[in-house]
């Protein structure tokens, strides 16, 4: 009845399967993963932790991932949030005893992108993952910046990418600097929403590792599943 209504008054269809209804239906929110598992991409740059993903970047994640982001859809965050939260106890799963903060880095947007409507949507993910994730133990969420800005990097392969982020972002937090004089006492994860090449997770860790925090791995709700030197018109800007 209630898929009814709501194709009747707002001519709703999920996202996976084209069914009128929810933007999500229970069939496709149920086929969504459990479990998240290493996203290596390739090549794999230089020095990165290890990357998490929860989902490969296509279907219904894809069409999520895109509605929220570009489409404002924003009520996707709340199924986005549970996959990236899957990504980040994984990721953390080697330090789950520990009574250390885990401490969730998203990945920046550049100067503009995402924000024309005054919204974040990776960090607004990232605040969703650490919502979930405040019952296991303490979170933070800590911000980066972008200090330059960095061109599209939609079209670009590989090398192109991460010539393109490299220096592009800087930690100006008080809060991650304080961290970082104390960081034998935290667990920092990068997050993102997609993984493709890499590159802009690279950059998030350099800047970390510039004053002084090592991340302890990276978490995407989802990952491309053919990386490395191709990239199409249709991958996403990271
Ligand atoms: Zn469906």
């Amino acid at each position: 009845m209630l898929d009814a209504a709501l194709d009747l008054f707002l001519g709703t269809r999920c996202v996976g399967c084209d069914a009128p209804g929810r933007m999500l239906c229970p069939g496709c929110r149920a086929a969504l993963s459990r479990h998240a598992a290493p996203a290596w991409p390739t090549p794999v740059p230089d020095g990165l932790v290890t990357p998490w993903a929860t989902e490969s970047y296509d279907g219904a994640v894809r069409a999520l991932v895109v509605g929220h982001k570009d489409r404002g859809q924003w009520g996707h965050r709340r199924v986005l949030g549970d996959l990236l939260a899957e990504a980040v106890r994984a990721a953390s799963a080697d330090v789950r005893a520990d009574t250390a903060p885990l401490v969730l880095v998203p990945v920046p947007s550049r100067p503009g992108a995402g924000r024309q409507r005054g919204y974040e949507a990776t960090a607004a993910l990232v605040r969703e993952a650490a919502r979930r994730l405040r019952g296991e133990r303490t979170v933070l969420v800590a911000p980066l910046v972008v200090s330059r800005g960095a061109a599209d990097q939609a079209g670009l392969d590989a090398r192109g990418r991460a010539a393109n982020v490299h220096g592009s972002m800087h930690c100006p937090s008080v809060a991650l600097a304080r961290l970082a004089r104390r960081s034998a006492h935290a667990h920092v994860v990068v997050c993102d929403d997609v993984l493709t090449t890499g590159a802009t997770a690279r950059e998030a860790q350099r800047a970390l590792e510039a004053v002084g925090l090592r991340p302890l791995a990276v978490a995407a709700v989802a990952a491309t599943r053919r990386r490395g030197s191709r990239a199409t018109s249709s991958s996403p800007d990271r």
